[in-house]
C-alpha cells in the first residue's frame, strides 16, 4: 500500500509502462513509422513513464506547449514551469511518414523503447519560446543554445515505454521510481521528507543546505536526489556525484535511518527559476514534502541572480509541496568553521566560499582540499569514483563524455 501524506502533481500518479511483452509486441506492431530518440529523450520518457513528470502522460502537444511558456500553466490551470517536448525535422516527418493519430515506434540505441501514439506535429515560435522560459535571449545561454538546436516541429501525444530501462553500475543502487520511493517511505515511516537535489560532490556547504533544510521543514528525513544525464566539461562526473552523497551517509555524517540517496534521469535546462520550480515538481511526485533551495539553484552563473530561483516561489499559489529557502555557507576564520551567512557577524574576515568548480579544480590536481570543505571519506570515495569511472578524473573530460559507461542500457526486443 502505498500511503502519503501527500499526493503527487495533478493528483494522480502517472504509470505508463508496459510490463507484458505480449502486449508490447502488440503496440510495436501497431506501428507503421518509427523514429530514432536521443538520450534526452530517453529520460525524458522514462520520466513521463514512470510518473515523475505527473500528470504529464506524454510530449506537449501545441496547446499545452503555448500554454505552459506563456502562463506556466498546463490548460487546465495547474502550475507548470517547462515545456517537455520533442522535436523532429520536416525531412524525418516525411521521410519516415509521420502522421497524426498513428501510433509512432521510439528507439534508442537501435532497439524498440516506447511508442507515442502521436496527437500533434506543430510549428513553434523558438524565439518567444525562449522569452518565455527564460526571460531573456542571450545567445550564449546554455539552454537558450540549446532551444536554438531544436529541429523543425514538435511532436505531441502520450507514450508507452515497452522496454524498461536497465540500469548499470553504481546506478542500478540509486534508481528508484515514484512509487518505490513512495512504498519505501511509508515502510520507513517517513512523513515530513525534504528533498535536496544535486549534481555534484557534496561539499561542506551542500552538506550545511542540507541539514538546515532539514531543520527548517522539520523534517523526518533527506531525499537526496542526484541529477545524473547529460553534462558538460568541467563539471563533477555522476558516479562521483552518487557515490559521495552515499559515503556521507555511509561514514555517518548522515544517518541512514534518515537519508535516502537516490537519482533523477535529468538533463539541466538552465531555467533557474522555472526550473527550481520544475524539481519541487518532480519531488512531490516522488513522495517529498519539502524542497530545500540553496542560492544559485538550477541557474547559470552571470545569467541569473543568485537568489532568483528562491524568489520564484514568493508569488505562486500553494505548489502542494513547501519551498525551503537557505542562505550561504561558507568558512569562516574566525568561528573557525563553517559558518552560516544568516548568522555569522564576522563581516571584517574574509569568508571562503565553497564552488563547485573550487573542488573540482583541487581534485583535477588530486590534492585534498581542507578538512572543512570536503570530508576525507568522500574525498578518499570521490578519488576511487575518478579511477574507476572517470579515466582518471573526478570531473568530466572530453575522453568521458566519448566513453562513460552507459546509465542505462535495453534488453533485446
Ligand atoms: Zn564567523
Amino acid at each position: 500500500m502505498v500511503d502519503n501524506a501527500l499526493s503527487p502533481h495533478g493528483g494522480r500518479l502517472v504509470e505508463r509502462v508496459v510490463d507484458n511483452k505480449e502486449e508490447a509486441l502488440k503496440l510495436v506492431e501497431s506501428c507503421r513509422s518509427t523514429l530514432t530518440v536521443r538520450g534526452q529523450y530517453a529520460r525524458d520518457i522514462v520520466n513521463i513513464a514512470y510518473g515523475f513528470l505527473s500528470p504529464l502522460e506524454g510530449f506537449m502537444n501545441q496547446e499545452e506547449m503555448e500554454s505552459v511558456c506563456r502562463s506556466m500553466t498546463l490548460p487546465d490551470g495547474l502550475l507548470w514551469p517547462l515545456p517537455i517536448v520533442l522535436d523532429v525535422s520536416d525531412e524525418e516527418v516525411a521521410r519516415r511518414k509521420i502522421t497524426k493519430g498513428q501510433p509512432l515506434l521510439l528507439e534508442y540505441h537501435n532497439v524498440p523503447f516506447a511508442v507515442m501514439h502521436v496527437e500533434d506535429i506543430y510549428d513553434f515560435d523558438q524565439q518567444a519560446m525562449i522569452k518565455q522560459v527564460y526571460g531573456m535571449d542571450m545567445a550564449d545561454h546554455p539552454g537558450i543554445k540549446w532551444m536554438h538546436s531544436y529541429k523543425d516541429k514538435f511532436l505531441g501525444g502520450p507514450v508507452e515505454l515497452i522496454n524498461p530501462p536497465i540500469f548499470q553500475d553504481p546506478y542500478a543502487d540509486f534508481f528508484y521510481t515514484p512509487r518505490q520511493l513512495r512504498e519505501k517511505f511509508a515502510r520507513r515511516h517517513w512523513r515530513r521528507i525534504l528533498a535536496y537535489h544535486t549534481r555534484t560532490v557534496p561539499h561542506a556547504g551542500h552538506e550545511g543546505i542540507m541539514k538546515a533544510g532539514w531543520f527548517q521543514h522539520n523534517a523526518k528525513a533527506i531525499l537526496v536526489s542526484c541529477a545524473v544525464g547529460e553534462k558538460r566539461i568541467g563539471e563533477c562526473i555522476d558516479e562521483t556525484v552518487l557515490l559521495g552523497h552515499q559515503e556521507l551517509v555511509k561514514s555517518g555524517y548522515l544517518r541512514e535511518s534518515v537519508c535516502l540517496v537516490s537519482m533523477l534521469l535529468w538533463d539541466k535546462r538552465y531555467a533557474g527559476p522555472r526550473e527550481a520550480i520544475m524539481h519541487a515538481i518532480i519531488r512531490k511526485n516522488t513522495g517529498a514534502t519539502g524542497h530545500v533551495f540553496g542560492p544559485g539553484h538550477a541557474g547559470v552563473e552571470g545569467f541569473y541572480d543568485k537568489w532568483a530561483a528562491q524568489a520564484a516561489f514568493r508569488d505562486l499559489p500553494d505548489l502542494g509541496i513547501k519551498p525551503v529557502v537557505t542562505r550561504e555557507w561558507f568558512y569562516c576564520p574566525h568561528c573557525g568553521e563553517v559558518a552560516y551567512s544568516g548568522l555569522c557577524g564576522h563581516t571584517d574576515v574574509n569568508p571562503e566560499y565553497f564552488s563547485e568548480e573550487g573542488v573540482c579544480s583541487m581534485l583535477s590536481t588530486g590534492v585534498k582540499p581542507a578538512d572543512y570543505m570536503l570530508r576525507q571519506e568522500v574525498f578518499d570515495t570521490i578519488i576511487g569514483a575518478a579511477d574507476r569511472y572517470g579515466f582518471g578524473d573526478g570531473y568530466v573530460t572530453e575522453e568521458y563524455l566519448q566513453r562513460r559507461n552507459p546509465i542505462f542500457t535495453l534488453a533485446k526486443f
